[in-house]
């Protein structure tokens, strides 16, 4: 069938069977390979959000990623938006956005927080890569901020490791409340987190002036493991 001219869609349509999903993949890179750079910090937002929106719904077109997009980034890349998210294996950032390569600019670790090397990666993304956005992405469930929260409480088991990361993120928790769960309290948490980690950043040298000229916007959200969606904050 192949030798006859036929499209892939034609033969994978020829016994009545519509195969559209390989198709859309294909056919995404060369569309999506048009798609200007945002103009602005809610532009990027915007293709973010309509990312999460493919995910969670199970419509991902796995742009960009085929060898010819690839070798178009051999020598240069044009991230749309950096975006510091959590090493958590459960939330791998340009799969929860429908992203491909070339598309974000990555940082992740323990608890998505603010420590020197991740300043040192986040600046050059804003410095040199000049990605209009900046998003922190935090998620419940947290393994990282649960153990903020634990030794809150004093019920955290001392560990050298962790507790260099507690020590990060415990000044930005809010006060215990006795009236939540748990569960409600990580949650709580895990926003204060990231709001923590924005504010941080917000006060960086040199943050302030592209903040305000609006030539970088500073956006948090949290993603919720269950559902696949993103809240943004
Ligand atoms: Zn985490």
């Amino acid at each position: 069938m192949w030798e006859n001219g036929l499209t892939r869609r034609e033969v994978l349509t020829g016994a009545g069977v519509t195969v559209a999903l390989p198709l859309a993949g294909l056919a995404a890179d060369s569309d999506v390979a048009k798609v200007p750079f945002p103009k602005d910090g809610a532009e990027a937002l915007l293709r973010l959000k309509e990312g999460n929106a493919r995910f969670a719904d199970s419509m991902t077109r796995h742009a960009h990623e085929s060898a010819n997009w690839r070798k178009q980034l051999v020598s240069t890349q044009k991230p749309f938006a950096t975006i510091l998210g959590c090493s958590d294996s459960r939330v791998p950032v340009e799969l929860i956005f429908d992203q491909g390569f070339g598309d974000l600019f990555v940082v992740r670790v323990a608890g998505n927080v603010i420590a020197p090397d991740v300043v040192g990666s986040l600046g050059y993304a804003i410095e040199h890569l000049e990605t209009p956005l900046v998003l922190v992405v935090g998620h419940r469930g947290c393994g990282a901020v649960t153990a903020a929260v634990q030794a809150m409480d004093g019920k955290l088991d001392p560990l050298p490791g962790v507790n260099a990361l507690v020590e990060l993120i415990t000044p930005g928790l809010p006060k215990p409340k006795p009236e939540l769960s748990l569960e409600q309290r990580i949650d709580s948490a895990v926003e204060a987190n990231v709001q923590w980690s924005m504010m941080q950043l917000a006060k960086l040298p040199g943050a302030k002036k592209v903040l305000e000229s609006g030539q970088v916007t500073l956006a948090g959200a949290v993603y919720d493991l269950a559902t696949g969606r993103v809240r943004f904050l």
